[in-house]
């Protein structure tokens, strides 16, 4: 009884949140109309970074906001052509919103699924390839840990309003993330993992988790995607063009159809 009734002041949190965001971010406003669940399940894409925070800067200055923005577009194109989903964005151009913000946003929206999209810079240069995260406190590794730290404090262009509130959302969120939402974020996991490795090059052991801000969503399963990294030279040239971004994002729309369990797509267990 306790949990249901955190339950409900996380979700009433959340909508106010969202409803903050309304004023901001019109497309959020208009849409939550058709935020119910229906048939056609709502896939959300949430490109990293974005505004005043470029997210990380490659080796030749490409900026990681511009490569995820351009990689969710081309995914919002692909699934859209399936016909079997919605698919909404958490920003419709080059603007800042803050990280939980987005996963409000996608609350708001009714997701049946969120994908954050980036290609981060790691310390090691040499280290290419692309994975994906789930959500966990302890993290898989150090590179992991390091790179949650790196993405987690995006809010640090956020204004005061969101630092004063976010983290006490943050921990309910977080500790309300139902089992049914983590099976669900480790089958995409692996769907998105099956998928990606006969297209691009993967990082070794490329399906790692930690503790992500804009994972923590209570009944949406949840993955980020590093499409590579903006440190490595071949990466970030590969993420430059729009080829490579179309093979990354076909992968992507396969595992999508593998989560909602189109035929035809790999099928996993689990
Ligand atoms: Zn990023």
């Amino acid at each position: 009884m306790a949990m249901f009734r955190a339950a409900a002041l996380a979700r009433r949190a959340v909508l106010a949140l969202a409803a903050a965001a309304g004023g901001a971010f019109p497309a959020a406003a208009t849409q939550r109309s058709r935020a119910a669940r229906g048939p056609v399940p709502l896939v959300f894409l949430d490109p990293g970074h974005g505004g005043k925070d470029p997210g990380a800067i490659g080796v030749s200055g490409t900026y990681e906001k511009h490569v995820a923005f351009a990689a969710a577009r081309e995914l919002q194109l692909q699934l859209l052509a399936t016909g079997r989903y919605r698919v909404a964005l958490s920003r419709g151009d080059d603007v800042f919103i803050p990280l939980e913000q987005r996963v409000a946003i996608a609350q708001a929206h009714g997701a049946a699924l969120f994908i954050s999209m980036h290609a981060d810079a790691l310390l090691d240069h040499a280290v290419r390839g692309a994975s994906v995260y789930t959500l966990a406190e302890q993290a898989s590794d150090a590179q992991t840990a390091a790179l949650a730290q790196r993405e987690n404090a995006a809010d640090r262009f956020a204004g005061p309003e969101f630092r004063g509130t976010s983290p006490e959302v943050a921990d309910i969120l977080a500790s309300l993330v139902r089992q049914e939402t983590r099976a669900g974020s480790a089958r995409m996991a692996r769907q998105v993992v099956a998928e990606l490795r006969p297209a691009v090059r993967l990082l070794q052991n490329p399906a790692r988790h930690a503790a992500f801000v804009v994972l923590k969503s209570s009944d949406i399963p949840s993955v980020l995607v590093e499409m590579g990294f903006m440190s490595n030279p071949q990466d970030e040239a590969a993420l430059r063009q729009a080829d490579h971004r179309a093979v990354v994002a076909s992968a992507l729309r396969r595992a999508v159809d593998g989560f909602f369990g189109e035929p035809g797509a790999a099928r996993l267990a689990g």
